[in-house]
């Protein structure tokens, strides 16, 4: 049973996990906030949850302990592999370890191998130096509705506030904003202030919660990334001007989109985004 389970930091030493920042490896070893962030991503019992870097276990103890169905847990440093087998053996039959690096990994195709079925969550306190490029793989998949139906991620306080940000929080709106808004409802849950992990990063983090939409704003992924690219490229001008690159006339553009050309790219929502990419001829 998971009470049996050694405390954490007892785990760190015994397997001599000293954190490496190159993996971004902060770990977490508070109980309320793992099971915080577990009970985020629940209800959790018919669930398989993904978790990328388990690293100690803190979070994958919790999500269990929450009733995870099933974890399969992605981790790129083989020296966590041992201490996570102790987890494993405490939770028999619910936690496959999957060495690897998370960002080569084809979703889809890997969830289809494990003969996984029912609802599919992503829950992880992400390294910090992978976390947007994950997320936008995400994001990005070609299959919608996609194979998660949330994810519950912690990201660095900033990168949070680029996710969630629309228009009305124009410093941070951007391109990450608007694919992440395009696809999922978001939102910051809580902050975690640097203290609760070990070692401390410089700065606070932020756990997300993304549920993709309901209703899809349809439009092909490669034309929004262009127009989101133009447009913010040159966030300052208006768009008459900053979409000129996308060799289009940008006036006939913006008319089709509805779009009146002297906005700029941080006042323009998601969903003008959206008819900019539909209207934009392919290249
Ligand atoms: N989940 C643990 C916790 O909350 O205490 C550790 C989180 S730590 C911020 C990030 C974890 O991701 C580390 O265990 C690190 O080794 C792992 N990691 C880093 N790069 C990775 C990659 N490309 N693929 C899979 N795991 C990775």
């Amino acid at each position: 049973m998971s009470e049996s389970l050694p405390p954490l930091r007892e785990v760190v030493a015994k397997y001599e996990l000293n954190a490496k920042k190159s993996l971004g490896q902060n770990f977490l070893f508070d109980l309320n906030l793992t099971g915080r962030i577990a009970r985020a991503a629940g209800p959790l019992d018919e669930a398989t949850v993904i978790e990328i870097g388990p690293g100690p276990g803190g979070l994958t103890r919790a999500l269990l302990a929450h009733g995870a169905k099933r974890v399969i847990a992605v981790e790129r440093d083989d020296r966590c592999l041992a201490a996570l087998e102790e987890v494993s053996a405490a939770f028999p039959d619910r936690l496959e370890l999957v060495p690897g690096d998370a960002l080569a990994l084809d979703y889809p195709a890997f969830l289809a191998e494990r003969g996984v079925s029912g609802p599919v969550r992503i829950c992880a306190n992400l390294p910090y130096n992978i976390g947007t490029p994950l997320l936008v793989g995400w994001l990005t998949q070609q299959v919608w509705p996609p194979f998660y139906d949330r994810m519950v991620l912690m990201f660095q306080r900033e990168v949070a506030e680029r996710i969630v940000a629309g228009p009305e929080r124009r410093a941070d709106y951007g391109r990450l904003g608007v694919l992440a808004n395009w696809r999922c409802e978001t939102r910051i849950l809580f902050d975690v202030p640097p203290a609760a992990f070990t070692p401390p990063p410089k700065v606070t983090s932020s756990v997300v919660e993304l549920r993709p939409r309901e209703k899809p704003l349809d439009c092909d992924a490669a034309a929004l990334e262009r127009v989101t690219a133009a447009a913010f490229g040159q966030r300052r001008k208006m768009l008459r001007q900053a979409l000129k690159g996308l060799g289009v006339d940008p006036l006939a553009l913006l008319e089709a989109a509805g779009i009146e050309p002297t906005r700029r790219a941080e006042e323009v929502p998601v969903e003008g985004f959206v008819a900019l990419a539909r209207a934009l001829p392919p290249p």
